[in-house]
């Protein structure tokens, strides 16, 4: 039954398996199976555009752009889902003892990691920008909807979180669409909407897990370490593999120190969030890849973030090919990958 129905749809050609645009930077796609219409893609993508339109640094005068040319100048009038955005990047960086920093921006651009400009800094060009990357010195005004960075230099990069509430956003556009299940990648930023009954009459009412593959960090694209098996909930991996650039013979990935503002070097090749929101899971992924596994862990157990995030578990993959979870973890994650093993 399933398959004749798939089929037919496939051949009127009326309604789309999968759109898959180019935004926020890398490719966001969104499955709704033949669920969705013309329209419900049409408003996802606007509203992708939309939120790349506010937040991102790598365009002409966006919101996050005016608040960072007028860094130490005055404050600047910030649309309700960039001061959302902000607001959950500084809980992030006071969680996190400022190793997540949405201020930032400085020491990214200098990289460049992954842009035109990409080249190996000097210690003294990193030295100078160190000062201007300190999250307690963003304000927010909430009744005048402003935005003001105190320091003349400093600028916001909110590469860190953007796509998991870029994700939300897509997540609630298709809930009020009626739809229960549904797949959204935003650059391998995954939101896994209801869940899979929807597609399968052989489900007889039962809920069915989605089955999500988590990228072997030193294999190519596609190559998994496991599966994760989830229903209604976001999963989030940073690593060192997803942005990187090379330079003398060494590998340089895009996660930054605040402390010292290098790439992030504490024996870890990825760190796997899953969470209810996707904007939790993002900022925890590299919240937590950028404080390392003891800490990271640490953060996990902490009630200022399950008041906050509800309960998030995390997959660490290590250099030495060794893989850890969290308790909650073992019930989501099938490791399926002989190069590496569990360990406690
Ligand atoms: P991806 O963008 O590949 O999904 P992440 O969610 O881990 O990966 O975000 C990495 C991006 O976050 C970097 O490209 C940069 O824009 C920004 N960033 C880098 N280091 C930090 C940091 N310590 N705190 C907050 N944001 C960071
Ligand atoms: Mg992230």
């Amino acid at each position: 039954m399933f398959l004749l129905s798939f089929c037919s749809k496939q051949q009127t050609g009326a309604r789309e398996e999968v759109r898959r645009e180019f935004v926020l930077g890398t490719i966001c796609q969104v499955r709704l199976y033949g669920q969705g219409s013309d329209l419900v893609y049409n408003r996802i993508f606007a509203r992708l555009r939309e939120i790349e339109n506010t937040m991102s640094v790598n365009m002409a005068d966006t919101a996050v752009d005016r608040i960072n040319r007028n860094a130490g100048a005055e404050a600047v009038e910030a649309p309700a889902d960039l001061l959302e955005v902000i607001e959950r990047s500084l809980f992030y960086a006071r969680l996190s003892g400022g190793a997540f920093d949405p201020s930032i921006g400085p020491l990214v651009k200098l990289w460049g990691i992954g842009t035109a400009t990409e080249r190996l800094p000097s210690g003294s060009e990193i030295a100078s920008l160190l000062p201007l990357v300190d999250y307690r010195h963003v304000e927010i005004d909430r009744e005048r909807k402003r935005v003001f960075l105190r320091k003349s230099g400093m600028a916001l990069d909110l590469g860190a979180i953007a796509k998991g509430y870029a994700a939300d956003e897509v997540a609630a556009i298709l809930r009020e669409a009626g739809i229960r299940g549904a797949v959204i990648d935003l650059g391998g930023n995954v939101f896994a909407l209801g869940d899979r009954s929807v597609l399968d009459a052989r489900a007889g009412g039962r809920a069915l897990n989605w089955r999500i593959g988590i990228q072997d960090p030193l294999k190519e694209r596609g190559t998994y370490i496991g599966v994760m098996e989830i229903r209604d909930k976001s999963v989030v991996t940073s690593g060192i593999y997803e942005r990187y650039m090379e330079a003398d013979g060494k590998r340089y990935h895009h996660i930054l120190s605040s402390r010292d503002g290098y790439p992030v070097a504490n024996g870890l090749l990825s760190v796997t969030i899953v969470a209810d929101h996707s904007i939790d899971a993002d900022a925890l992924s590299t919240a937590v890849f950028a404080l390392g596994y003891e800490k990271g862990r640490a953060l996990l157990e902490s009630p200022e973030l399950k008041g906050i995030a509800g309960q998030a578990e995390a997959a660490f993959v290590f250099a030495d090919r060794s893989v850890r979870l969290t308790a909650g973890m073992a019930e989501y994650f099938a490791m399926n990958n002989d190069d590496y093993r569990l360990e406690d």
